[in-house]
């Protein structure tokens, strides 16, 4: 890492200097922030992938020393089952998703999938058995068909169109002046938050790996948006095994567990019911969205009879 750092300074200056249009740099500080010193272990073996059961057991996990950010969180993903974790910002569920996806080890308890731990085996093995849709996907500067096939680089055309046609996104490229070869990206056509999204989940369809991790979209994207999206998530996850992290109780009702995260320990679990009948953390936060909704529609109402 010391070797690095010359090189790093130098290109930070050249990052300051030049900063507009750099993607590629802004994308790489980026992966240097996300992917620390995980490594795999001397003799790691592939991971033999059964139903994708997930597991996490008594997990403690920092970022740094001084804050703890998870404070031994345990919970089951039977396969192809999904699990929601919810609550307040702030509170460690995307840092779940990264653990799962081994970007940064955890220093207490273990994680495991069909019974084998996540740092026992190689990050490639690990990393192709898990889709990831993102909260923000960054799209490669090239076209939108190969930011899909990326999900599997063998697919054909058809199987590209029909993945975009699940996502919700395929006609919506057919309007585009080169449909399928329109370059997206920063120095291409840029994409709104839920087009975007919609790329990652139709890259995700033909990967169609075991197991999903679903960072949901937050409340920038409007009511339409997320019903269309919703559909596309409800089809990539169905009989997988799934984990959704979910900022619109709405999306997560179906769920078979609902975990409420809170200051990195969990407040309730249960299914939607259950939470909303122990009238709880999750019910307060339930009625809290319930509220903003019918505020929305109500404005909405308004508007339209202007
Ligand atoms: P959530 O997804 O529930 O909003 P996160 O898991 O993203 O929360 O973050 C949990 C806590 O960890 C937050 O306080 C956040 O500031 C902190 N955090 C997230 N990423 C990092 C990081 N790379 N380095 C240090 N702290 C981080
Ligand atoms: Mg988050």
């Amino acid at each position: 890492l010391m070797q690095l750092s010359v090189p790093l300074n130098f290109i930070g200056f050249v990052y300051r200097e030049i900063r507009q249009g750099l993607t590629d740099i802004e994308q790489m500080f980026d992966l240097l922030e996300v992917e620390p010193e995980v490594v795999d272990r001397a003799g790691a073996t592939e991971l033999q992938i059964r139903q994708g059961a997930i597991a996490f057991k008594d997990v403690h996990f920092a970022y740094d020393p001084e804050r703890a950010i998870l404070k031994g969180i345990s919970f089951d993903v039977p396969a192809g089952k999904t699990v929601a974790i919810v609550g307040p910002s702030g509170a460690g569920k995307s840092t779940i998703s990264r653990l799962l996806y081994r970007f940064y080890d955890i220093q207490g308890g273990s994680i495991t999938i069909d019974g084998q731990d996540v740092r026992e085996v190689t990050q490639t093995s690990l990393r192709k058995v898990i889709g990831m849709v993102p909260q923000d996907t960054v799209l490669f500067n090239d076209t939108i068909a190969y930011n899909i096939r990326y999900g599997r680089p063998s697919a054909t055309e058809e199987e590209v169109q029909a993945a975009a046609d699940i996502a919700q996104i395929g006609t919506f490229i057919q309007t585009l002046p080169d449909g399928y070869e329109t370059k997206v990206g920063e120095r291409g056509l840029k994409l709104s938050g839920g087009e975007k999204q919609r790329v990652a989940i139709a890259r995700t369809i033909l990967k169609a790996p075991p197991i999903l991790i679903l960072d949901e979209a937050t409340s920038a994207l409007d009511t339409t948006t997320e019903h269309e999206i919703q559909s596309a998530l409800d089809v990539v996850s169905k009989n997988r095994t799934t984990l959704v992290i979910a900022h619109r109780l709405s999306t997560v009702i179906n769920a078979d567990e609902i975990i409420v995260l809170r200051h990195g320990t969990i407040a309730e679990r249960g299914s939607h019911a259950d939470l909303l009948s122990q009238n709880g953390l999750y019910a307060s936060m339930w009625n809290r969205q319930r509220e903003a909704t019918q505020a929305e529609e109500q404005l909405r109402k308004v508007r339209e009879n202007d």
